[in-house]
Order: C-alpha cells, then sequence, then structure tokens
C-alpha cells in the first residue's frame, strides 16, 4: 500500500474504490510484493539448494497458492485438508511437505497415498510409520532443538515444554527407532517459531540440526521451518533477510563438505511471503468519545483478524480516506461483543463516520484465522494482480451462516 497523487493505492488503483466496488470489510492483497518477498528469499539463499515450502496456513486461498507455485515455491500443510487444497492448487506431491501434530495414523496414511513427504514429530509415531511403511517410504523427523524464539509465548513452538518436534534430547531414542525399523529418514526438520528476529537464532537451531544431521545417512535436505520476522510497526526492525542468508548459507555449505554430500536446504516461511501483501479495509461506523478514549467502532473485528486480541500483535492502521488535516489519538474496536480492540491510543487523520481503515500486514494468519463468531459473515478477499483487482472469494451471505445446521422442527 502506497500514497500517490492524494490517494493510498495498490498498483494504481485506489483502495477506497475497491470497497465502493466489493463492500467493507474486505481483504485485499499485493501478487507483487508476494513474488517480490519470494525473490528475495531466493537472492537471499542464492549460493545453495534452496526450497521454499510456503506455509499454507498463513493465507490459503488457492489463487494465493497459484501464485506462489508460479513464482517457484513447494508448499508445507499441517492438516490434510491443506494437503489436499495444495494439491488443488496444482502443487506436484513431491512439492508438498505435511508436517502433522497429534493427527490420527489414518490422515498419515492418506498423505503418504497422495505421495507428499510427512514430517513426524513425535516417536510413537514414528514407530507406528516404521511398523506400517518400514523403508518404503521416505519421511522427514521434525526435532525440537529447545530455542526459546518467537515474539509471543503461543507463537514459541521450540520450548522445553512445547508440544512440537521430538527433543533433541532424544535423539538417541530416535535412531534405536530408525535402525529398528530401518527407515529412511530423508530428512530433517526444525521449526522454533514465528517472529524470529536475527541470524544468531537461525544459526543456533542450524548447528544443533547439522550435529543431529550427522548420525543420519539418507539426508536429501535439511528444514529449518519458517518464523522469520516482519515489520509490523514504524521503527519494527524485521529479520535481514540476506544478512541471514549469507551467514546460514555459509554454515550450511560447511556442513555438507563434512556430510560428504550436498543437501538441499528447505525453508517454510508463511508471514515473510504473505503478510506485507495484505490490508483488511474497514468502514467506520461509530465514532464515540468517552472520558478516557475516543473509540472508533468499525464493520469488523476479532472474527475476522484475531492477532491483535490472542498475540497482542500490532497492526498499523491508516485512515485512507483522509490525507490532509489534523491527527488525533484514537482506539479502534471490532463490533464483537467482547473486548475486541484492533489498535489502542493510535495517531490518525480525523475520522469522520464513514471513513475506510486499512489495517496493514493482514495477509498473515487474516483471513485464514477468521471464524463467524457472533454469526457475522467472512469478508471478501481481492487480489490485486497485473494492475488488476480481481475478486478471489465472494463475501459470505446469510445462506452460509445457515448451510450445515439441520433443523429439526422444533
Ligand atoms: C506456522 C508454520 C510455519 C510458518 O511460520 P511463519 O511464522 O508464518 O513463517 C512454518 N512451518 C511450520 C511447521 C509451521 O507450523
Amino acid at each position: 500500500m502506497q500514497i500517490k497523487d492524494n490517494f493510498y493505492h495498490i498498483q494504481g488503483i485506489p483502495l477506497t474504490s475497491l470497497v465502493e466496488e466489493f463492500g467493507s470489510p474486505l481483504y485485499v492483497y499485493d501478487a507483487d510484493k508476494i513474488v517480490s518477498q519470494v525473490n528475495l528469499l531466493k537472492q537471499a539463499f542464492a549460493t545453495v539448494d534452496l526450497r521454499i515450502k510456503y506455509a499454507t496456513k498463513a493465507l490459503s486461498n488457492i489463487n494465493i497458492l497459484k501464485l506462489l507455485r508460479k513464482a517457484g515455491t513447494g508448499a508445507d500443510a499441517v492438516s490434510i485438508e491443506e494437503v489436499l487444497l495444495c494439491l488443488h492448487a496444482g502443487f506436484e506431491p513431491k512439492e508438498i511437505m505435511y508436517t502433522p501434530n497429534s493427527v490420527g495414523f489414518e490422515e498419515i496414511q492418506q498423505a503418504v497415498d497422495l505421495g507428499v513427504m510427512i514430517n513426524i514429530d513425535s516417536i510413537p509415531m514414528l514407530e507406528h510409520f516404521g511398523t506400517y511403511y518400514g523403508n518404503q517410504v521416505p519421511v522427514c523427523i521434525r526435532l525440537n532443538p529447545h530455542i526459546l524464539a518467537g515474539g509471543n509465548a503461543k507463537i514459541s513452538v521450540g520450548h522445553i515444554d512445547s508440544k512440537f518436534g521430538i527433543s533433541i534430547l532424544q535423539l538417541k531414542h530416535i535412531l534405536k527407532v530408525v535402525e529398528a525399523y530401518d527407515l529412511n529418514v530423508a530428512g530433517l526438520h526444525v521449526h522454533t517459531g514465528s517472529d524470529i528476529l536475527d541470524a544468531e537464532v537461525f544459526l543456533k537451531g542450524a548447528e544443533i540440526l547439522f550435529d543431529a544431521a550427522r548420525e543420519f545417512k539418507d539426508l536429501q535436505f535439511l528444514d529449518f521451518g519458517g518464523g522469520f520476522k516482519v515489520a509490523y510497526k514504524p521503527g519494527d526492525i524485521a529479520t535481514d533477510i540476506l544478512d541471514v542468508g549469507t551467514k546460514v548459507s555459509k554454515a550450511f555449505q560447511e556442513f555438507c563438505e563434512t556430510y560428504g554430500r550436498q543437501l538441499e536446504i528447505w525453508f517454510e516461511p508463511g508471514k515473510f511471503l504473505v503478510s506485507e501483501s495484505g490490508v483488511l479495509l474497514t468502514k467506520v461506523n461509530l465514532i464515540k468519545s468517552t472520558p478516557a478514549s475516543t473509540f472508533i467502532g468499525v464493520d469488523t473485528g476479532l472474527n475476522h483478524l484475531i492477532r491483535p486480541m490472542m498475540y497482542d500483535a500490532y497492526h498499523s492502521v491508516v485512515n485512507i480516506s483522509r490525507l490532509e488535516g489534523p491527527e488525533r489519538v484514537y482506539t479502534i474496536v471490532g463490533y464483537i461483543c467482547e473486548t475486541d480492540t484492533i489498535a489502542a491510543d493510535r495517531k490518525l487523520k480525523e475520522v469522520q463516520e464513514g471513513d475506510i481503515i486499512a489495517i496493514k500486514n493482514a495477509g498473515a494468519y487474516g483471513f485464514s484465522m477468521a471464524s463467524n463468531y457472533n454469526s457475522r459473515l467472512k469478508p471478501a478477499e481481492v487480489l490485486i494482480i497485473d494492475g488488476k483487482a480481481k475478486l478471489i472469494r465472494a463475501r459470505e451471505t446469510f445462506d452460509d451462516i445457515l448451510r450445515h445446521q439441520i433443523d429439526l422442527g422444533i
């Protein structure tokens, strides 16, 4: 989103005109931004055999998946439904990594039948896999390196008390299972959490992974997961991806030399690829002064963007209806019957009813975490591609609220 000739736009299309055309609230994504993030990542890891597995859960519209596939990524799926969605969007099975947690074995079997790589994250499941498939199906193992990283406790998944991965402290046990079932371990994986800032954390994870990797002889790849931090507020430091790329690539190459073979290096970015591409546009319904604050009530809420309430996430907000005039301090709240603060104590160009507020960085974990809470409809989604605005998901209607309900005629 940028300013030009006194209006906010994406690829030259005024954002306020999109609300007139498609209604409010509205998710809008910039295809160019997504592709440029892919290219930046490729540039950062140009000297190694990089494979990008886009974390589907961040934003799973099939057009976004197709766009990313065209840009040269594979996909990381965390449910069988996401696997099916990725296949539907045109990814080859071999381009998809399936990283389940706490799923039944039938789901693993279904994924194996579909031909995708399975990333196993518990010893009992590894044993189950071994009993069933032996060395017939290559497999990846998700390790928990116990590195404390990630911006918020809820998105930090590598700590000692995390449910994810097999503890690196259990490596001996893993090796016994691998030997007992003659498993074909094609990859090792770590994903320590979201919002990882710097190269040092990645390098710490890498060193642990390298040490473990020397114990496995059939490896094709090492997967470092996702978690690159993007800037949410002015002055925020984002992960310096070129710095991470240079340092991790160098360490990886040194590892490959000692391992004796060139391996692929995989990453599974979600936020990094799609967060900044997206804005959530919402209309101001109400301006309400209380003794302590001036609230702006908008026509969206935690049902459409849960990150502020769930992760204390900071999203920049802009009044895109006004470029001139004085600024005032406001707290933007949603229309859900629940404390539903989107942005507290922010300076905005003086707001009037009917103005459109843009909530920035809404591409990742925005629509994909949306719900129908309060029996509200989910918003429409628009993709700006080749300078044109395309509707990629219709706004829900009241029929969608009733669709799966069964009326007993009571
Ligand atoms: C969520 C997730 C990711 C993506 O995390 P981001 O912070 O969006 O980059 C990658 N890998 C796995 C296994 C995940 O669960």
